[in-house]
């Protein structure tokens, strides 16, 4: 799952830029409106974290653009405690969710599923296509009667194939969705993923279609 988050202070931005990579995100950080509104013209991002005070072109304006573009990806905005006012203009001009600074990383990371979950047209908080199961809140997955923890990249993969059952995901996607662009990615790394999740859930879980890539199958 990879984040774009939009931040221009620096304190905040490596926090939350650590607690994301510490629930097994990808994140891309930039500092300032313009530079979010071209890395969004062409979304790879499944979610942006969008603080409203940035220099130069500010987060509505950003917001503003994405949805004018016909982006639905969810959008967060982090705005200022006191300001009831920018929520409300932030939400309606098409932010899912806010923040209020100063927050708690946790509710961040709660906020995050929910939107994530939200944008899969999932309600249940535990994703999964009735043999395979996962909870993003504790990276716990299930298969039969065999559970195992993930580690943040097995979760980051699992994930991406059980938020779309029985499509083929190709190795440049999964990397896509697992790595943020300053990490260099080995060119076996989603074997290496695939081989862990595996090994701790059974073989059969993931699928391997021959020249296209994995799939986790949809639901019986
Ligand atoms: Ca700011």
């Amino acid at each position: 799952m990879r984040i774009l988050l939009v931040e221009d202070d620096l304190m905040i931005g490596e926090a939350v830029s650590l607690a994301l990579k510490d629930a097994a995100y990808a994140v891309d950080w930039v500092q300032d409106g313009a530079t979010a509104s071209r890395v969004l013209e062409f979304p790879e991002h499944q979610a942006v974290l969008l603080d409203l005070g940035l220099p130069g072109r500010d987060g509505f304006e950003v917001l503003r653009r994405l949805r004018l573009a016909g982006h639905a990806l969810p959008v967060i905005i982090i705005t200022a405690r006191d300001d009831v006012a920018d929520r409300i203009k932030g939400l309606d001009l098409g932010a899912d969710d806010y923040l209020a600074k100063p927050f708690d990383l946790n509710e961040l990371l709660a906020r995050m599923r929910a939107v994530i979950r939200r944008q899969g047209g999932q309600a249940a908080p535990l994703l999964g296509n009735g043999r395979v199961s996962l909870d993003p809140a504790t990276r716990e997955a299930r298969h039969g009667e065999t559970a195992a923890l993930l580690s943040a990249r097995e979760f980051a993969l699992l994930q991406a194939l059980l938020l779309r059952p029985g499509t083929i995901l190709a190795r440049a996607e999964l990397e896509e969705r697992i790595y943020g662009w300053n990490e260099e990615v080995e060119s076996n790394a989603v074997d290496f993923l695939i081989h862990g999740v595996r090994k701790k859930l059974g073989a059969e879980v993931i699928k391997n279609v021959r020249g296209a890539g994995w799939m986790v199958e949809k639901a019986p």
